[in-house]
């Protein structure tokens, strides 16, 4: 089967009435399961199937962990940042304590890792990679994104980091330190990027959404006030 077609599992809604878990009817009757599943979709609820059936999950344990990544989003981490640019004691706390800050702000880390937090300055600039694979702070940043895990940024983040941030639209001084931080299972990183000129007076809430995922890994400055 080449990329893009679809196979046919066979499934057919039982009637026109679209029913939950339980058999009841839903209030939605135009929204219909996909009775034809890609490849991968019927692969992943085929392994579903047979992990429930053999009891080494149940049904429950799946929803909680969609639900659980659903809450690792960037704006977790984005939160941290405005509140550090904020708050002198928090951003010393988060800095010094930084673990310990993140499970007091109601964040969960990932695999109960480690996380070092990072600020950039105007002689230091911090980069953040995994050089084996994708290992990330998932629980402030969300899932890594795809060129994270690629091979080229894997690679060309600790060869060529100032060209990778200037694709990234970040032009660093030449006199600006650049240090690259190789993450791994047991510890995370998070970048706590320079504040934006412009931005006296913004409340924490005004401050985070200036705060980017790539600003938190490092790759971007974060948004400008008027690039909101
Ligand atoms: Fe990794």
């Amino acid at each position: 089967m080449s990329k893009g077609e679809f196979y046919d599992t066979g499934w057919r809604p039982n009637d026109d009435v679209h029913r939950d878990e339980d058999g009841r009817p839903h209030d939605h009757p135009g929204v219909q399961e996909d009775a034809v599943l890609g490849v991968r979709a019927s692969r992943a609820l085929a392994m579903h199937e047979l992990l429930v059936e053999k009891g080494v999950i149940n049904d429950g344990e799946v929803d909680e962990a969609i639900s659980r990544w659903s809450e690792r989003v960037p704006s977790n981490g984005a939160t941290l940042v405005a509140k550090a640019w904020s708050d002198p004691e928090f951003r010393t706390r988060l800095l010094e304590h930084p673990k310990e800050t993140v499970v007091e702000s109601g964040f969960v880390p990932e695999h109960n890792a480690d996380i070092i937090v990072l600020e950039n300055t105007s002689q230091v600039q911090h980069m953040v990679v995994c050089t084996l694979c994708s290992c990330y702070p998932t629980a402030l940043l969300g899932p890594p994104p795809d060129w994270y895990k690629s091979f080229s940024y894997r690679s060309r983040a600790v060869t060529e980091p100032r060209k990778v941030m200037s694709e990234f639209g970040l032009e660093l001084e030449h006199d600006v330190e650049v240090r690259v931080v190789d993450s791994n299972s047991e510890l995370r990183f998070l970048v706590i990027p320079r504040r934006p000129e412009g931005t006296e007076g913004w409340s924490e809430a005004q401050l985070a959404t200036l705060v980017t995922r790539d600003s938190m890994i490092g790759v971007a400055a974060p948004l400008t006030p008027g690039r909101v």
